[in-house]
């Protein structure tokens, strides 16, 4: 059964997730829709208590509640100033989304934290949250699809060595490349180097066949796109982020979530310690700056004003506004070239028990990466999968998924599929933040503050741009350039 992830917890009208006619058929309208929105709530629990109270004029009007918005509305609301949090999805959190799957929570969006990742640490560290074990470690089986569609099965040690092996090569310059990771162009080669895509990069290395197809199934899962595109400079900048460290670098990436709650109680403790008021379902569709302030108006037809805004939206989203007067030429150049990502996410529920279980799918094999979440003789085997070109797959076609598993486990049967395709998702429209080869050096233009507008996402951090730790260092550094424009315009204004 083809699981519906909706926007707002209704069955049947997903835009991210859809419910496929045959399985339908096969298992009726009311089977489907089991997945519930575990604490994305259609109202935000501190709306009512806010709403009524605040109605403006709003000092600052922060546009979108991922995990950006929500942890600048928090930062400029305990500076003191009245905030308002404008958020088009019935729910917070964004690119985050956490869920569930036949009674278990799931991690639709962004999943996996580290204590690498000082930001989101901190935060997790701050409303007292813990870790989650995911599996990972002490595999059964690894196996590794090359580019022609053969399944290696791999002895597990083996996969591990070649793969760290791999990525040492890739990344052999990085502690020289970026001695300081969030400061990403303290070595001015790393700006010249830019141009450089990880296919090039790897063409150079000395690689057996399955190190090759794993490292490149990696990296086209960063890229959301082919390896010919992907900038390799971003890449070693968040491997040197993990402490030049492959194994430290995987384990930030595949191995622990959030514990009680996963990234939703999380984002809801942050959004809850705001005093911002909080307006759910509101689309901003244009933006109007004057000499005195931001006029924000909404599809329905609201008129908010604040003296200064942030925007914290992804990238491919921005043309769904007009901006009076229009963003820069930089900006404008950035969002037509230099994001990529084609991902999409889905979990599976295997009749059989594979055990713990990973798998590389080499380019153009459609499921990049599959990582066994649970496995017992009961339940059979809980996978989840992740692509980096959804558009090689009908995510939602339960028998094509099947097949491609088929590839590798013959004669498994998916009895469950929970899908989400961030790319057709009308305000995210691409999955995580990955830079084109020549546009990972420019990805500060993103970042600049244009007048009265301030700009944070992910894709504007100069640390972990790909992940949840990312948005929330660009919530800090927006609210903190913000903050000094309206305190230098209050003095000067008596
Ligand atoms: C499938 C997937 C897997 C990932 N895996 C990981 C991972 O394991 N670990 C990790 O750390 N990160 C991961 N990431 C990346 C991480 O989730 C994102 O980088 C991060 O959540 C982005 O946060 P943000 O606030 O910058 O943007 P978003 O979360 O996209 O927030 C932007 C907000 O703006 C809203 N919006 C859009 N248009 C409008 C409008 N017109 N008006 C008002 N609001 C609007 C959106 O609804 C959204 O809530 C993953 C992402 C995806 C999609």
């Amino acid at each position: 059964m083809t699981m519906t992830i909706t926007m707002d917890g209704d069955e049947g009208t997903a835009t991210g997730g859809r419910i496929n006619r045959r399985s339908l058929m096969r298992f009726g309208a009311a089977a489907a829709g089991a997945i519930a929105l575990a604490s994305c709530a259609k109202e935000n629990p501190n709306r009512e208590a806010r709403d009524g109270k605040d109605k403006g004029p709003y000092d600052v009007a922060v546009v979108g509640a991922g995990y950006a918005g929500i942890t600048a509305a928090r930062e400029l609301a305990a500076k003191g100033w009245r905030v308002v949090v404008l958020e088009a999805r019935p729910r917070i959190g964004g690119r985050t989304f956490t869920s569930t799957f036949l009674g278990r929570q799931i991690e639709l969006g962004g999943s996996s934290v580290h204590w690498v990742q000082p930001h989101v640490f901190a935060e997790m560290q701050r409303y007292g949250f813990g870790f989650e074990e995911v599996p990972l470690r002490d595999l059964d089986k690894a196996y590794v699809m090359t580019a022609d569609g053969k399944v290696h099965d791999v002895a597990p040690e083996r996969f591990d060595i070649g793969y760290n092996d791999a990525f040492d090569k890739f990344c052999a310059d990085a502690k020289t490349l970026f001695p300081q990771p969030f400061a990403p162009f303290s070595n001015a080669e790393v700006a010249k180097l830019d141009i450089i895509s990880a296919a090039e990069r790897m063409a150079k290395l000395d690689l057996d066949p399955i190190q090759r197809a794993s490292l490149n199934a990696e990296l086209v899962l960063y890229a959301g796109s082919s390896t010919n595109t992907f900038s390799y400079m971003s890449y070693v900048k968040m491997f040197a982020a993990a402490a030049w460290d492959p194994y430290t670098f995987t384990d930030s990436e595949k191995h622990w979530h959030i514990a009680r709650g996963g990234t939703a109680a999380l984002a809801k403790a942050i959004l809850d310690d705001s005093k911002a008021d909080v307006r759910l379902g509101t689309v901003v569709k244009q933006v109007e700056t004057t000499a005195g302030g931001v006029t924000l108006r909404t599809a329905d037809g609201q008129s908010i004003e604040a003296k200064a805004a942030i925007f914290t939206l992804p990238t491919q989203v921005y043309p769904d506004i007009e901006f009076k007067p229009g963003l820069s030429a930089e900006k404008q150049a950035f969002i037509k070239n230099g994001d990529l990502c084609d991902g999409a996410t889905m979990y599976m529920r295997i009749k059989q028990n594979l055990g713990n279980t990973f798998t590389f799918c080499d380019d153009p094999n459609p499921l990049s990466a599959i990582q066994t979440e649970e496995s017992d003789p009961e339940i059979g085997t809980i996978l989840k999968a992740t692509l980096g070109r959804q558009s090689l797959i009908d995510i939602n076609d339960q028998d094509a998924v099947n097949a491609e598993l088929r590839k590798i486990h013959p004669g498994v049967e998916i009895t469950d599929i929970a899908p989400y395709n961030w790319v057709k998702d009308p305000f995210s429209k691409q999955a995580w933040p990955a830079y084109r080869a020549g546009w990972f050096r420019k990805y500060k233009d993103m970042a600049k503050p244009e007048g009265r507008l301030f700009f944070a996402g992910s894709g504007t951090a100069d640390g972990w741009h790909a992940y949840i730790d990312g948005a929330v260092e660009s919530g800090i550094r927006a609210c903190r350039e913000l903050t000094a424009m309206l305190e230098k315009e209050t003095n000067k204004n008596g």
